[in-house]
């Protein structure tokens, strides 16, 4: 789906409908010292595989769109439910 990059919507920090900036969130690299990147090191180190089963049955044709609204007059960002589309854009 096609998503304009720019929307006018409810702000909780402004309290009011203001223009906000649509982002998409990107995937960082798992830091070493979150809690659960230590979990997962300690339980995968050793005897015994890996902690979780390998996923059965078909892959999803479509994946959930993480996004994030910034609004353009307090530059306070938030996450908004994803959405799940087979291809997703920002467009003008
Ligand atoms: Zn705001």
């Amino acid at each position: 789906m096609k998503m304009p990059k720019v929307i006018e919507t409810y702000c909780p920090y402004c309290r009011g409908h203001t223009p906000h900036d649509v982002e998409r969130v990107r995937k960082r690299k798992a830091s070493e010292l979150r809690a659960g990147q230590r979990r997962f090191r300690r339980v995968t180190s050793g005897y015994g595989g890996f902690p979780r089963p390998k996923p059965e049955g078909r892959e999803k044709p479509t994946k959930r769109v993480a996004l994030r609204y910034r609004c353009r007059t307090c530059k306070k960002a938030y996450p908004v439910p994803g959405i799940r589309a087979r291809k997703f854009e920002l467009t003008e």
